[in-house]
């Protein structure tokens, strides 16, 4: 056909080169396709859990006779709590989705400091009951061009997680420092840490490294991929690294809101 006659034209050398160039589209949308379906079949795996324990809760009360009614309410009580478990689950999804459509980032200067103040505020309580501190040390004029609430998103999960992964008696520290071009802000804990042969794989949607410990804290595994998905889609980047001695350190930058005259001077 044409297709092959316009190819052969071009000689032997350009023909391997698009060759070349085919297969590795080819490659790049097999291995999307496959990301795709691992992640429904993932979300499915997750969602079915909890319905299953709610089945089997509701199986439980409707067919013994003689359950007492302290008992039937603490079964009642699991179920509302799977329920709980499958909102957040879904409330997630919903929050990846909506980050995988591309849509127009909305402009505006958002002072990072004050975000992560209220993030603080917000985590106090829990922070409290597990017995771990909190300490900021933010430079003020901080500006990132993002939505505010996509920025708290970002600070609440990376500080939960300190907070969640810390042990009692513990601290996580907060860095936030303004350079010419980039805004950083570092997250760091001195909790349980992760393995080495993990970090590759924590923004990986639903990995957990450990599962109970993760459940326990009413997590989903799906904190961080939305982190990343974020930071992402404000032109930002995001690491991780073991902290000495212990611990966990994140750090995320952005590009930092150029006053008069927008950015990229
Ligand atoms: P989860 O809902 O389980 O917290 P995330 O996506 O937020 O999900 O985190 C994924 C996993 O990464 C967690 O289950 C936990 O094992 C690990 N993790 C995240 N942050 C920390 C941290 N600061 N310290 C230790 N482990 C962490």
């Amino acid at each position: 056909g044409e297709y092959s006659h316009r190819v052969d034209m071009k000689g032997g050398d350009e023909l391997s080169r698009l060759a070349d160039e085919f297969n590795e589209l080819t490659g790049r949308l097999q291995t999307t396709e496959e990301v795709r379906r691992r992640f429904v079949s993932d979300a499915s795996h997750e969602l079915k859990t909890p319905l299953a324990s709610i089945r089997l809760l509701a199986d439980s009360i409707l067919q013994s006779e003689h359950m007492d009614s302290q008992t039937a309410r603490e079964f009642v009580s699991d179920i509302g709590e799977e329920a709980e478990r499958l909102t957040r689950i879904t409330e997630k999804l919903l929050t990846l989705t909506r980050l995988d459509t591309a849509r127009p980032v909305q402009t505006g200067p958002v002072d990072v400091a004050a975000v992560v103040e209220r993030v603080e505020h917000m985590l106090s309580p829990l922070a409290r009951a597990v017995e771990v501190a909190l300490e900021l040390h933010l430079q003020p004029g901080c500006l990132v061009r993002a939505t505010e609430d996509d920025l708290y998103q970002v600070a609440f999960n990376l500080m939960e997680n300190a907070v969640k992964y810390n042990l009692p008696g513990g601290t996580v520290w907060v860095y936030l420092t303004g350079e010419a071009h980039r805004v950083v802000l570092r997250v760091e804990d001195s909790g349980v840490g992760i393995p080495e042969e993990d970090l590759p794989k924590i923004f990986d949607r639903f990995y957990r490294v450990d599962k109970a410990r993760s459940r326990a804290a009413g997590g989903t595994g799906l904190g961080l991929s939305i982190v990343w998905d974020t930071v992402r889609q404000h032109g930002g980047s995001i690491t991780v690294h073991r902290r000495e001695p212990e611990g966990t350190c994140f750090q995320v930058c952005f590009p930092r809101w150029q006053e008069e005259g927008g950015e990229g001077t």
